[in-house]
């Protein structure tokens, strides 16, 4: 495992990034353990949001003891002054600490959200309000649509940007990392493995690894998956592995879906995975995760075929901003799934 100083900070950084988002799923015994886990094997960025249930709490019972040990970041999805503030508030009591290194502006996709945030009573007067208090020490952006992010850091108004990177979304490399990079920003990469799409752990995790950020964050809930994920760190990239991995993103990476969620489906069908699979599936068949996805979307799947409203044009295709044939995608899983099953 690499160590970095961290952007414009004094902190050397560990390049895996304990994410918590799923601790609040497994028992608080084996929360607590991961965490410490995590710490003693030199861990030292913990990833959390207001957002993720009660994985706050959970960090703040579990290392708040710890605090001086690692570099702590949370999340504010709230869009105004007064309802960010008492979020911020809330997160520094659930986390059991005074201080939090980085509150990042949590899920900014849209630019009309974007402009709420900035504005005059906005979530980011809350969050500069803060960092003036001492309550906050730096300020960043989360999002699922790179290219705004691009555009948004940079006037210079935050200190990190986190962002989608892995094997079926390298799209942070056009504009974004290459932007926050000019600003010397902390660069964090989050969901290595796409939702559980990318395996195995180890070729997912080495994609990112081999490219220009501080941190991955990957999303750990025990010691195994702490010492699986630190296993694939234990060497750097060489250039041909990065050219391998490289090539591979370039396959993956065609069916271009940012997860940005624009595309609701009446029957529920979790288009971004279906896309993010896809190209999975083509090139190295269902994956366990996968797997259990299609069988547990397939009634839904067949019934997108014969949608009334979407008949003449699929409603979720009116929305993706990169126009991206998800019906076609679709029908080709529901062939898949027919196929597999006459096997
Ligand atoms: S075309 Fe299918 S996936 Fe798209 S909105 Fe209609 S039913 Fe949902
Ligand atoms: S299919 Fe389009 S709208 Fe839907 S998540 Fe992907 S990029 Fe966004």
């Amino acid at each position: 495992m690499r160590y970095t100083m961290l952007g414009k900070t004094d902190f050397n950084v560990s390049s895996l990034g304990f994410g918590a988002m799923n601790l609040p799923g497994v028992p608080f015994e084996q929360a607590r353990d991961a965490l410490n886990f995590a710490l003693d094997q030199g861990i030292n960025y913990i990833d959390t949001a207001a957002g993720y249930r009660n994985s706050e709490e959970i960090i703040g019972a579990s290392i708040s003891h710890r605090r001086d040990e690692f570099f702590l970041a949370t999340k504010t999805n709230k869009r105004d002054y007064a309802a960010a503030k008492e979020e911020i508030n809330r997160s520094l009591e659930r986390l059991q600490t005074e201080q939090v290194d980085l509150l990042q502006i949590h899920y900014v996709n849209y630019v009309h959200e974007f402009k709420a945030v900035m504005a005059e009573g906005g979530a980011y007067e809350a969050a500069l309000e803060a960092q003036r208090e001492g309550k906050v020490k730096y300020i960043g952006i989360t999002g699922h649509r790179p290219e705004l992010l691009a555009k948004w850091i940079s006037k210079g108004q935050f200190d990190q940007v986190l962002f989608h990177l892995n094997l079926a979304q390298p799209f942070a490399l056009n504009e974004l990392i290459p932007e926050a990079t000019g600003q010397n920003m902390m660069k964090i990469a989050m969901k290595p493995l796409s939702g559980g799409f990318i395996q195995p752990v180890e070729t997912a995790i080495r994609y990112p690894y081999s490219q220009d950020v501080h941190v991955i964050i990957s999303g750990m809930t025990s010691r195994q998956e702490v010492q699986e994920n630190m296993a694939a760190m234990e060497q750097e990239v060489g250039d041909g592995e990065r050219v391998e991995l490289e090539q591979l993103a370039d396959e993956l990476g065609e069916h271009n879906c940012r997860r940005c969620n624009y595309c609701s489906c009446p029957l529920e069908i979790r288009i971004p995975d279906v896309m993010i699979s896809s190209k999975i599936r083509e090139k190295f068949g269902l994956l366990p995760k996968g797997e259990e996805f299609y069988q547990m979307q397939k009634d839904q799947f067949l019934s997108c075929a014969d949608y009334e409203p979407c008949k003449d044009k699929p409603l979720c295709e009116q929305k993706c901003p990169y126009h991206l044939p998800m019906r076609k995608v679709i029908m080709e899983s529901v062939s898949y799934l027919t196929r597999s099953v006459s096997k």
